[in-house]
């Protein structure tokens, strides 16, 4: 059956992606692109350029409206609330109706809202809040300024970036996470360490304990005349909203506002009603199809299980989204006409920034093995993880793209290293390929 439609859910990185690599593959069918947001944007700058200021909504869309219209793309603003498998039929939120060949699943994952007492009555007062969208940023930048003091929930990327940011624009900030150091698993322990030593170097407050109760203080219109209130002026009698938050190690805090950056649960719903198999993720082959020949899903949503019947770990980083989106696209491509067929997966990339420093990983940094740290101008700055076989399988640098760029290269060729070249801060990265 020849391809003639095709509906991407979702216009996230992944989404847009896919329907990027449609458009320059000469896809010749109609493609349709549902998402409630409107104009595709992207994500990783809400909680660092976009937070700050420094960029704005135009700054951070894909392409401008006018892209979708030159490229033929339909750009429906609406939710998909269900959709069949064997039709191909798609229900809208208001009330329509649409239908394709293909479905591509790409709607990506919510931030997610731990079950601590307090905390429902919080959000819904708009006093706790979590950052996904870029309404959820623009709410969040309200509490962003000079007298204010905003605590966040969790160390993990997002909360740390937002703490940062929060920092730079003259915000009190306290940062509460029950384990020490955050992001151990994510870039190793010596550089956990050391990314995480920065919030404090930057005059962030750091817990380490675990929130066992939001309280939910004051509830009507502003205290001082520029809206904020200073931590000095926290009381019971308070006129605006504000939250006291009790800790398990049994003491209290108080804020204007909490980030609650706690991790995200991937979007299948759709796909589950839709009776395609879910396991932590829309579970997808390596050119992320779903069993139904159908649909197929890509991006955060996704999990990939591999050819030899292996479930991948769902990835949650940008680039995941995007070359999955490519791959589907490409496997698109390749299912309406001649292509030269699915693109390889490439192990799994993030970056992150914080207080002025650049951070990125590759592949797995938990997998069995050994992990080898560089050190750099004194301090932990690359951690390469070995196989038993001293093949590279991860790599977390700090201020050190170079050593990522590499060990890509090594992980993908599978090359054997001497774990004391890794180590060695005389040995030029680039020589590590050249070694074996
Ligand atoms: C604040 C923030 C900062 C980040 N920073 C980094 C970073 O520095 N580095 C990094 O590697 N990664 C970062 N990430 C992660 C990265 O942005 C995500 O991995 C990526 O956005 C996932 O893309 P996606 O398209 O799968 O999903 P999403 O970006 O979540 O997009 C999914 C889209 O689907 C739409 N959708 C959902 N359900 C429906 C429905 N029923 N009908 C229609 N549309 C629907 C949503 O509206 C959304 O627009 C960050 C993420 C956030 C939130």
């Amino acid at each position: 059956m020849s391809i003639e439609s095709i509906i991407v859910i979702g216009g996230g990185p992944a989404g847009f992606a896919v329907v990027q690599r449609l458009r320059r593959g000469f896809f010749e069918g109609a493609v349709t692109l549902i998402d409630p947001g409107g104009v595709p944007y992207d994500r990783p700058p809400l909680s660092k350029e976009y937070l700050a200021g420094s960029t704005g909504r135009e700054g951070i869309a894909f392409e401008p409206r006018e892209w979708f219209a030159e490229n033929e793309v339909e750009l429906l603003v609406d939710r998909v609330t269900s959709i069949t498998a064997d039709t191909g039929e798609v229900i809208l939120g208001s009330g329509g109706t649409r239908r394709a060949d293909r479905l591509v699943l790409a709607t990506g994952g919510t931030a997610a809202l731990p079950l601590i007492p307090g905390l429902a009555q919080a959000a819904e007062a708009g006093t706790a809040m979590t950052l996904r969208t870029v309404q959820d940023a623009d709410r969040l930048r309200e509490h962003l300024c000079t007298g204010h003091r905003l605590a966040v929930i969790g160390a993990g990327l997002i909360g740390a970036e937002t703490a940062s940011t929060a920092r730079e624009l003259g915000t009190e900030v306290i940062l509460i996470d029950p384990v020490d150091p955050p992001l151990a698993a994510a870039v190793g322990e010596a550089l956990a360490r050391r990314l995480h030593g920065l919030h404090a170097e930057h005059g962030v407050q750091v817990r380490t304990a675990a929130v066992a109760e939001f309280q939910l203080r004051g509830t009507s219109a502003a205290a001082g005349e520029d809206g904020a209130v200073s931590s000095a002026e926290h009381s019971p009698d308070a006129a605006r909203a504000w939250l006291r938050i009790l800790l398990d190690d049994g003491s209290e805090l108080d804020a204007d506002a909490a980030l609650i950056g706690t991790g995200m649960i991937p979007q299948t719903p759709l796909a589950q009603e839709a009776g395609l198999e879910v396991d932590g993720g829309i579970v997808v082959d390596e050119a992320f199809r779903t069993a139904h020949p159908a649909v197929y899903a890509v991006g955060d949503a996704a999990r990939v299980r591999t050819s030899d019947a292996v479930l991948q770990p769902r990835a949650e980083h940008w680039e995941h989204a995007v070359l999955s989106g490519g791959a589907a696209g490409a496997a698109l491509l390749a299912e309406a006409g001649p292509s030269s067929g699915p693109e390889p997966v490439e192990a799994p990339w993030f970056w992150s920034d914080r207080y002025g420093v650049h951070v990125e990983a590759v592949g797995s940094m938990t997998a069995p093995g050994q992990t080898v740290t560089r050190m750099l101008d004194g301090e932990p700055g690359v951690s390469f993880r070995l196989d038993e076989d001293s093949r590279v399988i991860g790599c977390a640098a700090i201020d050190a793209s170079q050593a990522v760029r590499v060990a890509r290269r090594l992980i993908a060729r599978g090359t054997v290293v001497d774990p004391a070249d890794l180590a060695d801060p005389e040995v030029p990265f680039k020589q590590l390929m050249r070694r074996r």
